[in-house]
């Protein structure tokens, strides 16, 4: 122990978690004016976050939702401009397809919804949905929805980003500083012990993405969140194809496909999802991927 960093004696917010959404919370934190400390086991995005196709969606169920997914919109631009990072923003817009009467009926909706909350939307015609996706047979294509101002970030450069916004403002990342444990005193959190020394604190955010589970049943806690693995394939370099291709989603068929540097990356949902580290993940997990399984995608 202790050949690593030197950590504060206490702080008034611990995040366990290096990935997008601890990395986040301590930026906004920070904006407010909390300096909170964030630890990571390993190197900041290196569990899910890196690996993520950064598909940036605005429309949600609730207005609630839709608001956070507007402002999230709005960061990815003016962070850059803020800490000098790029977050690798580009706004190709998204187009979601229906091929069924209820996915149709879902696109009406939408279309309805994104007008009530100020986000500019279209319902494309045969004619313009070719303009934008030529390959697409468009025989069955009930209605596609086209939402302009969606896009996609790189999310590495993202977390970074938000780290480096996060430090300006007093926000402490420790890197290679795993927390074992919590120290809970009457019910309540009071300290939070790593590999490098303990920080007393009375908040704690839980922020592990896939280990947050094992860790949070090792104080008697059940987290109903289970890691499954995710399956995408990348075609070879396509010509003709624009890097501001718009990111197409099929509903019916559980894919979506998006350019990524020259090439197409199509990924896909499983009817029936294949569950990861149910007996806890590799300790040595660190930008790690995972074998392809053609078996199992296939279908
Ligand atoms: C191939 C793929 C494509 C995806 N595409 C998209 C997409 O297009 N859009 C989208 O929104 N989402 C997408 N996702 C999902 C997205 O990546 C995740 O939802 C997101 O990254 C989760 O972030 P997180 O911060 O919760 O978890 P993570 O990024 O996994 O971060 C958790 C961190 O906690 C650290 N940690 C764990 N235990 C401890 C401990 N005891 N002490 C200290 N640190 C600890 C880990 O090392 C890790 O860095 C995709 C995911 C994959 C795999």
């Amino acid at each position: 122990m202790d050949s690593g960093p030197s950590l504060p004696a206490s702080a008034p917010v611990v995040i366990i978690g290096g990935g997008i959404i601890g990395t986040s919370t301590l930026y906004h934190l920070a904006l407010r004016g909390v300096e909170g400390v964030l630890l990571e086991r390993k190197k900041l995005a290196s569990g899910t976050t890196w690996h993520a196709a950064g598909i940036v969606g605005q429309l949600r169920d609730s207005s609630a939702q839709t608001e956070l997914g507007k402002y999230t919109a709005r960061l990815f631009r003016t962070l850059e401009e803020e800490t000098g990072q790029s977050t690798g923003y580009k706004q190709n817009g998204t187009i979601n397809l229906a091929l069924s009467p209820v996915r149709h009926e879902q696109n009406l909706r939408a279309h309805d919804h994104a007008k009530r909350m100020g986000i500019e939307a279209q319902l494309l015609d045969a004619q313009a949905l070719a303009s934008y996706w030529p390959w697409i047979e468009r025989d069955d294509v009930l209605s596609a929805f086209y939402v302009p101002s969606n896009g996609q970030v790189n999310p590495l450069d993202t977390t970074v980003a938000l780290a480096k916004g996060a430090k300006s403002r007093g926000g402490q990342i420790f890197e290679d500083t795993k927390v074992q444990r919590l120290e809970i005193d009457k019910g309540r959190v009071v300290g939070v012990v790593t590999d490098h020394g303990t920080i007393r604190t009375d908040r704690v955010l839980l922020a592990a993405g896939m280990w947050s589970h094992h860790f949070a049943k090792a104080h008697g806690i059940t987290l109903p969140l289970h890691a499954a693995e995710h399956f995408y394939i990348v075609t070879e370099p396509m010509d003709g194809l624009p890097a501001d291709q718009p990111i197409l989603n099929i509903a019916e068929e559980r894919t979506y496909w998006k350019e990524d540097a020259g090439k197409l990356l199509i990924g896909g949902f499983e009817a029936l999802g294949k569950p990861y580290g149910a007996d806890g993940i590799p300790e040595h997990f660190e930008f790690d991927e995972l074998p392809f399984d053609l078996e199992h995608v296939s279908p």
